[in-house]
């Protein structure tokens, strides 16, 4: 796909239940950990100074701090503690942001050489265009999911595209950075993707216990995707039934079913740009 994104503004009105407790809130007691981990390095690029995206930019974020602070939200949540046997850390040696012209959001991919060595592109004419009120939370929206694809697993490449990005937003709102737009819906698609699927892992991780997205991340670096033994070993049931019971908790989206395809207009980044994108 090309490195380009989509994004279409607020969202089609929908139902906005809260089948469950706010996602974020629910483990406060393993920040301190996050210390633990061990930062890779951390590059800044800027390809034009003079863009308004890049005052925009340095007015509303420090670049070190935004960048490391999305490298520990990332690890906490994806990861145990570093040297953990639940949990294997993927060997992401470096973390370059681009901030460049480009149309779209973002992307992440491997660099040219060596796929350890991470590249996140993110537009500056994207920043510019950013509500004022939005800049920097949006900015570290944006970087936050982007860091979740250097360092998430996929399945030796198996992994569904919707389940790679819903695994990004799942991360984005546990790090209480998810925009007002963000909507909660039990129609459509399991694996649309982005906060469509990410808001349905929050729902399995309050109904299966804390730490059931990192047994997915862990299952994803060890094996292919096979959809129904992938959810049945990690869940007891498949997934069209843990969707269908997701989809109980919001009985006015069943008639919106078929508009299930407008999700993916909304979304803030592409998440496959290239074969060697992801880890
Ligand atoms: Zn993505």
């Amino acid at each position: 796909m090309p490195p380009q994104s989509h994004r279409a503004g607020a969202s089609a009105p929908s139902q906005n239940v809260s089948p469950n407790k706010k996602a974020g809130t629910q483990r406060p007691e393993a920040n301190p950990k996050s210390h633990q981990f061990k930062l890779p390095t951390l590059r800044l690029e800027v390809r034009d100074i003079n863009h308004e995206g890049a005052d925009v930019f340095f007015a509303s974020v420090t670049a070190n701090k935004a960048l490391q602070k999305a490298v520990q939200d990332v690890l906490l949540w994806l990861y145990d503690s570093p040297n953990s046997s639940t949990t294997t850390l993927p060997s992401t040696r470096s973390v370059t942001l681009i901030l460049r012209s480009m149309p779209g959001v973002a992307y992440t991919t491997g660099s040219e050489l060596d796929s350890d060595h991470k590249e996140i592109h993110f537009s500056l004419d994207y920043i510019h265009s950013i509500a004022k009120t939005r800049k920097t939370e949006e900015i570290l929206g944006v970087l936050t999911h982007e860091m979740v694809h250097c360092y998430q697993y996929n399945a030796f490449g198996t992994c569904p595209g919707g389940l790679i990005e819903g695994i990004a937003d799942w991360v984005r709102l546990n790090a209480n950075l998810s925009p007002p737009h963000w909507k909660q819906e039990g129609s459509g698609k399991w694996d649309a993707g982005y906060q469509h699927t990410g808001y349905f892992l929050q729902y399995l991780e309050d109904r299966f216990g804390v730490g059931l997205v990192r047994r997915m991340n862990e299952k994803l670096r060890i094996e292919r995707y096979e959809e129904k033994r992938f959810w049945t070993e990690l869940c007891g049931r498949p997934v069209e039934q843990l969707w269908g019971d997701y989809g109980k908790l919001f009985p006015g989206d069943s008639k919106k079913a078929e508009d299930d395809e407008c999700v993916i207009v909304e979304k803030e980044d592409v998440g496959t740009t290239t074969p060697k994108q992801q880890p």
